[in-house]
């Protein structure tokens, strides 16, 4: 099965890790900028310097894996708390999301759902409907729920076209919301928080895979890089067609970040799922 993987920061995993998604049939992936490195940046360039290093750097280790790079810009919600940095991100993020290897804005979105964090996230989904980009919206791990509905609320205000906006990070609990919306659904697949393999199959089964599409989110907590080919294994063994599942880990994705107009990969299928 030829897989697209939509969201996974390599820059915290190494070497083997490329070969073994490559050998699983990973040929396409998304990183995300905008990541929580696990403690406080303090300076600006640190985030512009992380920036570079995905365009200048991340992209030729996929590269030597044998799969496709592109990658996303975004202001980190944590770290819309510290001026100097929220100034300079917000400055420097045209200039990064008009490079060729961007295909979305993202991940934006809440950690402790305050002011500060939702006049950046407003001011981000305007940007991105001003370029024409598909934004990438992480939902926050504490009051999920809540916070997914304060997404949905500030996306329709800025009048985002729903067919340009995923809303990542979904669990059975937000699930509704976000279909009722007509946005993308994201689901990460995670060993130990978020969803494991065995709920994705039942969301699923209840759901469909219509504009849906499933990442790993591998960083350098615990998680695994394999998730998404893992599960397209176990949804084939619970009883899912073979073109549903190819379509859920390779056309929904291609489809999402083609609209980006930057993206090389093409659909499996000529129609997107009825
Ligand atoms: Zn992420």
């Amino acid at each position: 099965m030829k897989i697209f993987e939509p969201h996974i920061h390599m820059y915290s995993r190494n070497t083997r890790d490329y070969a073994e998604m490559s050998t699983a049939g990973i040929r396409s992936l998304v990183e995300p900028g905008g990541f929580w490195l696990g403690y406080e940046r303090k300076h600006p360039e640190t985030c512009l310097e992380y920036f570079d290093h995905l365009l200048g750097f991340e992209h030729t280790r996929a590269e030597k894996a044998g799969i496709n790079y592109h990658c996303t810009f975004a202001l980190n919600p944590k770290e819309a708390h510290t001026p100097a940095i929220r100034e300079a991100v917000m400055a420097e993020l045209p200039k990064y999301l008009a490079h060729p290897l961007c295909c979305a804005l993202g991940e934006v979105g809440y950690d402790v759902l305050d002011d500060i964090e939702e006049q950046v996230v407003l001011e981000q989904l305007e940007l991105a409907k001003t370029m024409n980009l598909p934004v990438l919206v992480h939902t926050p791990h504490v009051e999920k729920a809540a916070g997914t509905a304060r997404l949905i609320a500030n996306c329709k205000d800025v009048g985002m076209d729903p067919d340009m906006v995923e809303i990542d990070h979904c669990t059975e609990e937000t699930v509704q919301q976000v279909v009722d919306s007509g946005f993308w659904a994201g689901f990460t697949i995670y060993p130990v928080t978020k969803l494991s393999p065995e709920r994705a199959v039942q969301v699923f089964k209840q759901y469909g895979t219509d504009r849906m599409f499933v990442n790993s989110s591998a960083d350098w907590g615990p998680s695994d890089p394999l998730s998404v080919p893992k599960l397209a294994v176990m949804m084939l063994q619970a009883g899912f067609e073979y073109d549903a599942v190819q379509r859920l880990v390779w056309d929904n994705p291609v489809r999402f970040f083609a609209q980006s107009g930057r993206l090389q990969e093409q659909p499996l299928y000529a129609e997107a799922v009825a």
